[in-house]
Formats: C-alpha cells, sequence, structure tokens
C-alpha cells in the first residue's frame, strides 16, 4: 500500500514545481537574491529544492531551511516568470511541511495560538513588552546579556516597540460618542464597516482616526468592527489552522450585516479577499466557503475609495503643495493590482505634486516578521528603497500598508533623513485628511 507523501504539502503541488524551466530570470528582480546572490534565497532555487524534497533526495532540516523562510512572499517573481510559476505559494507549503515535520518553537505557537487569536490578549502582551521597555527591565537585561541568544532579532523588535505610541486605536474609540464597537446592524445604503488592522490599531492608530474621518467625511455612516486579525501573520508562518479560526471569527463576525468591509492596511485587504481561495485550499466545507465569498466580495482597501474621482470634491485643499512620492507595498500591488489607483488617488488631491520614485514597487524588507526574523537581511533590502526615496527628492513618502510604514520609518531613520525632517512616512489617507 503506497503511504502519504513525506512532503505532502509539496507533493500537491507537483505540477507547478515541474513548471520552473530554470531560466533564472528571476535573479534580477528578487530583492533577497539582490542581497545574497545565493541560489537559496531566489525562486529558481526554491523549487529545485522542493523537487528534491518530493523526490527523496534530501531531508529538510535547520541547514537548508532557509530556501522556505528566507523569502518576502513578495511575488516579483511570479510576475517576471513566463510560467508565472507561483513560488510563493509553494515557499507557502514548504513552511507547512517543515511545521508539520519539525514542530515550532514554544514562543511561535504561544503568539500564534495563544496571543494572535485574541486582540485583546495580544494588545495586553504588546503594552507589556513595552512597559518593560520604558521602565529599564529591557536595558537591564540586555546588559546582561540576557537576549544575547537572540541578538539582532531582539534589536529590531524592541526598534519597533520603541515607536508604539501612547494609545492604541481601539482604545481612542471608546472615547468617541458615534463608534458602534462591534456593530454588525444591517447596513444603510452608506453604511460602511471599519476592519482595524494590527499594525493600524497597535502602531498606527492616527492611520485608524483619518480612515474614519475620511469616511465620514464623504457621507458613510462608520461601524467599527470588533475584528480578530485577518490571519495574514499566521499564513506567512504556515500555522493553517490559526489561519481558519481567524477567518471563521471573522467571517462569522461580518456575514449578517451588509455594506463594504473597509480597511486602510493593504495586506489584511488583500488577504481578505483571498479568504475562499484559502480555505478551500485548507479543505474547509461549503457553507464556509459561501459565507467567505460573500464577506470578501465586500473587501474595500481604503485606496480603492480614495481613488473613486466622484470623491476628490469632497476633499479640502491640502496646503502648500508637497512633494510626495509613493512605495507599493506587496499586497497593493501584485496581490491586489491598486497601483494605478494609489497613484489616481494622490493626484486628485490637491496642494500636492506626485513624484514616482525609482523601483517604487521594489520590496522594502518589511513582510511582516520578516524584518525581526532576519534583521541583517531585511535592513540590507531596505537600503536600496531608502536611496530611491531619498533620490525622488520628495519630503514624503506614501504608502498603505502599516508594516511597511514601520519598515521605512526604521530605514529613514538609520538614514539620518528622518531626523534632518527631510523625508516622512504617512499613510494615504492621512493626506486626505490634511
Ligand atoms: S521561477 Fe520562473 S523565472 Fe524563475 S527560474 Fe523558474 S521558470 Fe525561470
Ligand atoms: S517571492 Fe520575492 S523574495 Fe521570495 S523568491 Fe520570489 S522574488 Fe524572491
Amino acid at each position: 500500500m503506497v503511504g502519504e507523501p513525506k512532503y505532502s504539502e509539496l507533493d500537491k503541488l507537483s505540477g507547478e514545481i515541474a513548471r520552473c524551466g530554470r531560466c533564472g530570470f528571476c535573479q534580477s528582480v528578487c530583492p533577497v537574491y539582490q542581497v545574497t546572490a545565493h541560489e537559496e534565497g531566489v525562486a529558481r532555487g526554491r523549487n529545485m529544492f522542493a523537487k528534491e524534497l518530493i523526490e527523496g533526495h534530501v531531508a529538510i532540516s535547520v541547514k537548508n531551511e532557509g530556501f522556505f523562510k528566507e523569502c518576502l512572499l513578495c511575488r516579483a517573481c511570479v510576475e517576471i516568470c513566463f510560467s508565472a510559476v507561483k513560488t510563493d505559494e509553494i515557499v507557502l507549503a514548504g513552511r507547512r511541511a517543515s511545521n508539520r515535520i519539525r514542530g515550532v518553537s514554544s514562543l511561535h505557537r504561544y503568539v500564534l495560538n495563544y496571543l494572535l487569536t485574541d486582540h485583546g490578549r495580544l494588545g495586553r502582551a504588546i503594552r507589556l513588552a513595552s512597559f518593560g521597555r520604558t521602565a529599564g527591565a529591557v536595558r537591564l537585561a540586555q546588559a546582561l546579556d540576557i537576549f544575547g541568544w537572540y541578538g539582532g532579532k531582539f534589536r529590531r523588535a524592541d526598534e519597533f516597540l520603541g515607536q508604539m505610541p501612547r494609545r492604541f486605536l481601539r482604545e481612542r474609540l471608546k472615547k468617541r460618542r458615534r463608534s458602534a464597537i462591534g456593530t454588525t446592524a444591517k447596513a444603510t445604503l452608506r453604511e460602511a464597516f471599519f476592519f482595524i488592522g494590527c499594525g493600524t490599531n497597535f502602531m498606527f492608530p492616527e492611520v485608524g482616526e483619518s480612515t474614519i474621518n475620511f469616511l465620514q467625511k464623504i457621507g458613510y455612516e462608520v461601524t467599527i468592527l470588533a475584528n480578530s486579525c485577518c490571519g495574514l501573520p499566521a499564513h506567512a508562518h504556515g500555522a493553517a489552522d490559526t489561519v481558519e479560526r481567524l477567518a471563521e471569527a471573522n467571517i462569522r463576525l461580518l456575514s449578517e450585516s451588509e455594506g463594504p468591509i473597509v480597511t486602510d492596511c493593504s495586506s489584511c485587504a488583500s488577504f481578505m479577499k483571498r479568504y475562499p481561495e484559502i480555505l478551500s485550499a485548507g479543505g474547509a466545507g461549503g457553507s464556509l466557503i459561501e459565507r467567505a465569498q460573500a464577506m470578501s466580495g465586500r473587501v474595500r482597501d481604503v485606496t480603492e475609495i480614495l481613488s473613486a474621482s466622484s470623491l476628490a470634491p469632497t476633499m479640502e485643499p491640502a496646503g502648500e503643495a508637497l512633494r510626495v512620492t509613493f512605495h507599493d507595498p506587496c499586497h497593493l500591488s501584485r496581490h491586489q493590482k491598486l497601483s494605478q489607483a494609489a497613484r489616481e488617488a494622490l493626484r486628485l488631491l490637491p496642494g500636492i505634486e506626485f513624484i514616482e520614485m525609482k523601483e517604487a514597487d521594489w520590496c522594502c524588507g518589511g513582510a511582516g516578521a520578516f524584518s525581526v526574523e532576519y534583521p541583517d537581511l531585511s535592513l540590507q533590502i531596505l537600503e536600496r528603497k531608502v536611496r530611491n526615496i531619498e533620490e525622488s527628492g520628495a519630503r514624503i513618502v506614501a504608502t498603505t500598508c502599516p508594516a511597511c510604514m514601520m519598515q521605512l520609518q526604521s530605514g529613514l531613520r538609520q538614514s539620518g533623513a528622518a531626523a534632518r525632517r527631510l523625508v516622512q512616512v504617512k499613510h494615504l489617507v492621512e493626506l486626505a485628511r490634511d
């Protein structure tokens, strides 16, 4: 009797893997390969490794896990590939196989299964970590080298924690009179449901407030959702069970309502639009898929609303002309195909001079947890982006993903441009408000 293949997750994609013709065209666009020049860091190498695993020539181990882990999932390789080989999907299948065979660390298990599935718990954990930082516990631990084993990873996480606001968006919104937390009442003609992504909630509450103000200004009644994380971080980690739990919770919350579900995080928007496909691939049943389809069809990246030309006259003049460039998050450009929509939105804003930077859609190296997991590589990828921003001569770099905002701010701080007030990072929706 023939048993289940050892790498069953990859085996299901063997047809896709076989379509890679090893031409190497993907080398020129892969941000990881451009820094490392290692075959392990490019689509061709990853696909060949997957083939070797399926055929039993190698086994997955700590020595070769980089083939799957050191990938930004940016899809630049998919876009340039003549065969459009879905290397990002192959990498994700490899991560799922690795988790099943080699297991995951207790820290990852705790974050994915316990914190990510409850935004209240996640908020308390982040607040606690931040408190430890400001109370000096972290500096003491560093001095004693308690975190020495974690090296650059810890320093990068600490840097991001240092930028955390005093109050999260959900805390700020409790004070707003007209916001109905968690309401899923029947929508009126102009009702919009605001999905708060983790990045907006914990790092950029002012972006969330700008989104609400903008939606109200153009005539929407805004209902604030008590939503869960969209599940993208768990998906990128290969934690399919957690993804299903989070997606189900969000689908349950929203399936009784009607009207657009708006988010200012392009990563959340692109991922929720893919719920039906992702849940189907995980083997979910019919009624959940139907509800996922109904829900995902209502998801709107705020960029889509900003770019609707009929909305332009409601915007107020932005004051003195600002030189603005735009960084395309991978989840806006390659996953949602909304690059042009973002540029249309910028061109509609009065008082803004839009400047296209070189390689605007080159990944910034953030890619969620990648920036913490691979701090040195992430910063090397970021250098190229920062150089292009500075060379554009813009005073503001706008974007639409909080994770990109964190990464860009970090790069501009390190280059000194932020300190010299040369370039600021803003979400696109903040420019509409100003
Ligand atoms: S992934 Fe596509 S571009 Fe890269 S080597 Fe394979 S066939 Fe060529
Ligand atoms: S998804 Fe991005 S980082 Fe990963 S192999 Fe393709 S181009 Fe390289």
